[in-house]
């Protein structure tokens, strides 16, 4: 049997994407095995969300030669570099971009040209016991930094609420205890189709599956969070109490120029109206440091606004200048250095509001949902709770992949310490019903827009 060795790099989309084309493969006979190791078929599917980004795909290109194997590249790198990728490294076999991403399988095989196949379902994220679900392809906001609308494209494809709710009951199906909805603007689900339907219609119908599973959201854009969307994550019994909100920048000035679609009192407010209806939540969000023109008096704000938003975690990103973007040419760019430290303090400041939130569950009694792999450094079972606290603790093999509730004994680095205080399968956080929506659900017109 031939030996497919895949690695990606980016966002969850792209992961879910290579699960896809792992499992293609797999169903056409190919046996996957780990990137390291030898294989008949090598594929990268890229990332070029930032310069590091493209860096690292760029290695591991050059990592994966070996003239006796196929090798076949893809992803956001590939989409918006084909000619240059092809140029540097002309022993690569395959440059497929992201529209042809889902049809690999049949282009392996030979088969190119059957680009109506149907996508199959997903059923083997083997590593862990959560499974990422794509809703939606294609974001049409662009951001003045960012390359997403240039190499996702900018029309919004989602894909129908039945397709979706199959692929989540499959997966409960085969035992999968979490989902983590993605999307590359997730907020947008549903827009594009006829008639149209929200997330927030997604969520409801999911939440009445026969096979309960528990669904995380992936990043939302914060103008795009909406009243009902929150209203229903707070009486939701499915639903994690978690978003990932990008901020980028606390900064007015800043934000307005990198074409953000909100101000930061828009932001503060949702954030207090969602703290008020969910008090579990937990709110993570991404910051980018070094757009150009950041002086430090724009920094400082920056800091001060993510102290008062207190953020369970935070992502740091560096900018760095996408050919193609508004923000290419926007001068004076920020020296590396001036980043490095600036991400070095919001990281510190990062560090410190993880402690800080998840101090406050110390004594109380959280979700967790144990992986299938113990942690390698110490040997604990270990496992988020819905609220993304990563807590670790003793406890048997049976209890891998399920649902426990977990005392928090001590808090380090914004992780957590645990016991168990039972093992029977969970109810929430929130203590919330356990009865389902459905027939509120049921009633709501998906039409609405
Ligand atoms: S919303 Fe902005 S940052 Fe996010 S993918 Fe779209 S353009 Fe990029």
């Amino acid at each position: 049997m031939d030996k497919v060795a895949l690695a990606t790099l980016g966002c969850k989309v792209n992961q879910y994407e290579t699960e896809l084309i792992r499992e293609q493969l797999e169903k056409s006979g190919f046996n996957p095995v780990s990137f390291g190791e030898k294989a008949g078929l090598y594929i990268i599917n890229t990332c070029s969300v930032t310069e590091k980004a493209a860096q690292k795909s760029i290695e591991l290109i050059k990592k994966a030669r070996n003239r006796s194997s196929l090798l076949l590249v893809t992803g956001c790198y590939a989409e918006a570099e084909k000619e240059k990728l092809r140029e540097m490294f002309p022993w690569i076999d395959l440059v497929v971009g992201n529209k042809e991403k889902s049809n690999i399988g049949n282009i392996i095989n030979g088969n190119g040209k059957n680009h109506q196949e149907k996508q199959t379902y997903i059923g083997n994220f083997n590593a862990h016991n959560r499974a990422f679900v794509k809703v939606e392809d294609g974001c049409n906001q662009f951001c003045t930094y960012c390359i997403i609308p240039y190499v996702r494209g900018k029309e919004i494809r989602s894909r129908s609420l039945s397709e979706v709710l199959r692929e989540i009951e499959n997966l409960a199906e085969q035992g999968f205890k979490e989902i983590v909805l993605t999307g590359i603007n997730l907020g947008l689900y549903g827009t594009d189709l006829n008639p149209q339907v929200k997330l927030v219609n997604l969520l409801k119908k999911a939440e009445c599956l026969k096979e309960k599973i528990r669904i995380r959201l992936s990043s939302l854009e914060p103008h795009l969070l909406s009243v009902e969307l929150i209203d229903f994550m707070a009486q939701s019994s499915w639903i994690c109490p978690h978003l990932h909100l990008p901020l980028q920048s606390g900064d007015a000035e800043i934000l307005k120029r990198m074409g953000r679609r909100y101000t930061l009192e828009e932001y503060s407010r949702l954030l207090r109206k969602v703290r008020e209806k969910i008090p579990s939540v937990a709110i993570t969000s991404d910051v980018m440091v070094g757009f150009p023109g950041e002086e430090e008096s724009n920094f400082s704000n920056t800091y001060r606004f993510l102290q008062e938003m207190k953020f369970s975690r935070l992502h740091i990103f560096r900018f760095s200048p996408r050919k193609g973007t508004r923000a290419y040419s926007i001068k004076p760019r920020i020296g590396e250095k001036v980043k490095k430290e600036r991400s070095k303090l919001l990281r510190d400041l990062g560090n410190k509001l993880s402690q800080d939130f998840t101090s406050q569950f110390l004594g109380k009694t959280l979700t967790v949902l144990v992986e299938n792999r113990r942690d390698p450094e110490c040997g604990s079972l270990v496992g988020y709770t819905e609220n993304y606290i990563r807590v670790f603790f003793q406890g048997e093999e049976k209890l891998k992949n399920r649902l426990v509730r977990v005392r928090l004994i001590e808090v380090k680095d914004g992780t957590a310490l645990g016991e168990i205080v039972n093992t029977r399968s969970s109810t929430s956080l929130r203590a919330r019903s356990l009865a389902c929506h459905c027939e509120r659900s049921e009633a709501i017109s998906i039409s609405s827009g």
